[in-house]
């Protein structure tokens, strides 16, 4: 191996390019016999929106350990990666790279310019990836916008709509007033936001009918009085029923709306007496369902007001709101206004508030389904566990079916059209897709329902979720046969997928989604399992953010330390928790690299090229138990990493490796080859070096591949040959190579390490006292188990005889020194302190029970601590370690 430190930066370039240019983790299809050796990952196709972030970086650290550890379980691994390039994101980053209005252009134009954009950025993206070296296979890539995948997401609509899962209705649908757009449920969040309430004064038409003239209405959005439809008032509400089946009169608008009881009235908010808008809210929606109430739409598409709003038409929505207040305050129909904090709903994705808009658009029936669903979430295995929790309350949380269409310029286009005259829907061909309706024509030339020949094409194009929710068909190569009329996949065997990794953030949308559309389409559920990662924090577990300053780059971060320490950081996570990002935590991997490197480094200086082949038998004791500690450190990280336990996983093993390796085995074996060549030594080195190496492999994946490259390349077959290279008598990647099987040996778990650590006792005594390690020991008595590494130890530490005790040597308890707790002791004795130290520095004091007494006090328990020492006061000097003492007579 090269002398020198490692050198981190050559060392991960060399091998990223290596790895890319020999194809090392390609899907090897043809290493699959049964479906059961595959093992599939879903990757999440990152939105391209931007650069990439801590949160792709470990999120995928994450998914790479897993895929590497997978492979050296003998399993071939698919591990493709994608873009979601088509949808808002990407529109919104094109129109702030170009300084552009998507409204300026004509559709076709904007999305090539989208697509120019996406390009260059995905370029970008995947030169980072691959800078961190992941084991993706960067031959398996998709786009979502790409036509193949178009085809695949017009298919699913198609057959969804076959099956009766899909409607088209003219509704009040969720709407977005920024992005001009309906949006689903799931795109919405709630905002805690300053606001007013106010109490204004509506006119009862019949005031002697209903025996009072006027009442009072509480609302925080006047600007929706224009759409005021009726008022309700509670059925149990008795000191309003009188108004009941009157009509009242809007303040400034003048329209007469019917006073009607129903018990979603909230009785104790304001005067309880409420205005139902078309529409407000949800529960808008249910009274305009419920009561079949007029339609009055006083806010447009953008957020403007309607000629419904009278002399306020044109203005947005906020200044509509402040006229309209200012004018009911100057006809004395606003009795107050006071502010308040509430929650508003709002598009998640820009933060403004939504609206609800009547308009046509297309649903996937999920309501009636929603048993299934989260059925289909029981069957997976989740990890963490937890996390089933946050499907299931989406999911029992579910009010709307899943509004898909989306009124935006880039997008996958629906494959319909309608019939001018009767409006009838008609589907493309499944042959024909993708399709675009704006260009392509109907595939009938006259409508089924009443003949009619002209068709209007449909302009709205699918919500993103409805195609990045199809990824493990897009992935397996879901598509439809016309010959055989009927949906086959090129790679059957890799649905249902072994594993869906991805942020807590997105279970509502994307978890959730692509188990609906995979159920729907094939009836299976389409993970085995599902493994939930966290978010990645600050150093102060704050959410990083561009407006709070604390973003870190994972390039800076890169340009400082090596990618494995990155990865080592990673590892550190517990799944599904969130991780802060902590320099201190890639310093601990920097390290550990350095340990590794040259530990290496040693073991390749003890042993020979061709290290001796020796039986089990002829091992030594110590030998042995290193071997058996391994085999159980071994299966420990396969079991905790099979469990995605990786922080478990990742400490246990530096620490095994650390400590007990490189402190205490490597050091005794250091001096056993060095001062007698000892070949069972020699053999234990290689043996365990080599398995250390393959269990760092799936977290440290660089430097493991340069020192096996260095040292053992070629002695070990891979499972199978990695792309051609391996052909030519190239390259076998360590991460081709197998899992370490257990070696089988047994020994004596706690008398092993009792012996390691006299031994480590022993050694320190010598160096302390500058004697040589080979300085004869005339005498040891060891008090504890080392039943059976007797000759070892006295080998190794060149002891005359050993001797084991049977029981604890001769120890006494020493008062080594008296602290004084000066806060107590300062007050109450003031000038008598420096009498009362001196009198403890001369040993002139007396302790009895927990009394001090000392220069004529006597002190309390809490006034002071006796500190004790245990001594030896036999023959020979007393080492103590943690489970065994040692006397040494030289
Ligand atoms: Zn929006
Ligand atoms: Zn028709």
């Amino acid at each position: 191996m090269p002398s020198g430190p490692y050198d981190a930066d050559a060392v991960e370039e060399k091998w990223q390019e290596r790895w890319l240019d020999e194809d090392t983790y390609a899907y090897r299809e043809g290493e699959v016999d049964d479906p059961n050796t595959a093992f599939a990952i879903d990757t999440p196709p990152p939105t391209v929106s931007g650069s990439l972030h801590w949160g792709h970086v470990y999120g995928t650290v994450l998914q790479d350990i897993v895929a590497r550890f997978t492979r050296m379980q003998g399993e071939e691994v698919f591990y493709p990666f994608g873009y979601d390039d088509n949808g808002i994101a990407s529109e919104r980053l094109t129109e702030r790279e170009l300084d552009i209005r998507h409204q300026d252009f004509e559709r076709r134009e904007f999305q090539q310019k989208c697509r120019e954009v996406c390009a260059e950025f995905e370029e970008e993206f995947t030169e980072n990836m691959q800078s961190f070296g992941f084991s993706i296979d960067w031959n398996n890539t998709y786009r979502t916008i790409e036509p193949r995948v178009q085809r695949i997401s017009q298919l699913s609509f198609i057959d969804l709509y076959e099956q009766g899962k899909e409607y088209r209705k003219r509704a009040p649908a969720i709407w977005c007033p920024e992005c001009e757009t309906a949006i689903s449920q799931v795109e919405t969040e709630d905002d805690e936001q300053d606001s007013h309430f106010h109490d204004i004064s509506f006119d009862v038409v019949d005031a002697e009918a209903a025996g009072q003239e006027e009442f009072t209405i509480s609302t925080t959005r006047p600007e929706l009085l224009p759409a005021c439809v009726a008022v309700f008032v509670h059925p149990d509400d008795d000191e309003n029923q009188n108004l009941v089946g009157e009509q009242a009169r809007i303040p400034l608008f003048g329209h007469e709306v019917p006073i009607i009881a129903d018990d979603r009235v909230d009785m104790e908010t304001g005067s309880g007496i409420v205005m139902s808008c078309t529409f407000g809210d949800q529960t808008d929606i249910e009274w305009y369902q419920a009561h079949d109430l007029d339609l009055r739409v006083a806010i447009d598409e953008s957020g403007h007001m309607t000629e419904v709003a009278d002399e306020y038409e044109g203005m947005s929505s906020a200044d509509a709101r402040e006229a309209i207040v200012a004018d009911l305050d100057e006809t004395g129909a606003l009795l107050d206004r006071w502010p308040i904090t509430h929650t508003v709903n709002v598009h998640e994705r820009c933060g403004t508030g939504v609206e609800f808009l009547v308009a046509d658009q297309w649903y996937v029936e999920m309501l009636d389904s929603t048993d299934e669903y989260l059925e289909a979430g029981r069957e997976m295995d989740w990890y963490p566990e937890k996390m089933f929790s946050r499907y299931k309350h989406w999911i029992e949380g579910l009010q709307w079916d899943w509004c898909i269409s989306r009124q935006r310029s880039s997008g996958i286009p629906f494959p319909v059209w309608y019939c001018e005259h009767c409006d009838e829907a008609v589907m493309a061909e499944k042959a024909d897709l993708p399709v675009d309706p704006l260009s392509d024509d109907p595939p009938v030339d006259a409508c089924p329902e009443c003949g009619h020949d002209e068709f209007v094409p449909e302009d709205d194009v699918f919500d993103t979720w409805a195609t990045s929710s199809l990824t493990p068909l897009i992935n397996a190569g879901w598509d439809w046969d016309e010959d055989a009329g009927e949906f086959t996949m090129e790679n059957p065997e890799l649905f249902p997928m072994d594993l869906r990794p991805q942020g807590h953030d997105i279970i509502s949308f994307w978890l959730f989604h692509t188990v609906v559309k995979c159920y729907e389409h094939t009836g299976e559920v389409p993970f085995d399992s599902v493994m939930i990662n966290g978010m990645v924090l600050d150093e102060n577990r704050k959410k990083m953010s561009k407006s709070k300053g604390n973003v870190v780059s994972p390039q800076e971060v890169k340009a400082q330390f090596p990618v494995d320490a990155a990865r080592f950081w990673a590892a550190g996570s517990s799944i599904g928790d969130d991780l802060p990002y902590q320099e201190k935590g890639l310093r601990a991997g920097e390290k550990l690299l350095q340990k590794l490197w040259n530990a290496s480094k040693l073991v390749d200086s003890l042993t020979p090229e061709t290290p001796p082949e020796i039986d089990d038998e002829e091992l030594s004791a110590l030998d042995r138990w290193l071997l058996a500690e391994l085999d159980a450190e071994a299966e420990f990280v396969r079991e905790k990493l099979a469990n995605r336990e990786f922080s478990k996983a990742r400490d246990s093993l530096r620490s095994f490796f650390w400590g007990t390796f490189c402190d205490d085995y490597l050091e005794i074996a250091k001096q056993r080859v060095r001062e007698e060549d000892d070949a069972s030594a020699q053999y234990t080195l290689a043996v365990a070096h080599r398995r250390f190496l393959k269990l760092f492999a799936p977290v440290l994946a660089h430097i493991t591949e340069e020192i096996w490259q260095e040292l053992y390349a070629g002695t070990e077959a891979p499972r199978a040959p990695a792309g051609d290279a391996a052909a030519d008598g190239g390259f076998e990647s360590i991460h081709r190579t197998a899992w370490p099987e257990p070696t089988g040996i047994e020994a004596d778990h706690a008398a092993g390490e009792t012996a390691m650590a006299v031994v480590g006792a022993l050694r320190r005594y010598k160096s302390e006292r500058q004697l040589p390690l080979n300085a004869e020991l005339d005498t040891v008595a060891v008090y504890g188990d080392v039943d059976g590494f007797e000759h070892d130890i006295r080998n190794v530490m060149h002891v005359g005889t050993l001797e084991t005790l049977d029981e604890e040597p001769e120890i006494e308890s020493v008062v080594t020194g008296i602290d004084l707790d000066y806060s107590v002791v300062g007050p109450e004795y003031g000038g008598d302190v420096p009498d009362i130290e001196a009198g403890i520095e001369s040993g002139e004091y007396e302790i009895e029970g927990d009394r001090l007494l000392v220069a004529g006090h006597e002190l309390t328990a809490e006034e002071f601590t006796i500190e004790r020492e245990r001594q030896f006061t036999g023959e020979g000097e007393m080492l103590e370690t943690d489970d065994a003492l040692v006397v040494v007579r030289a």
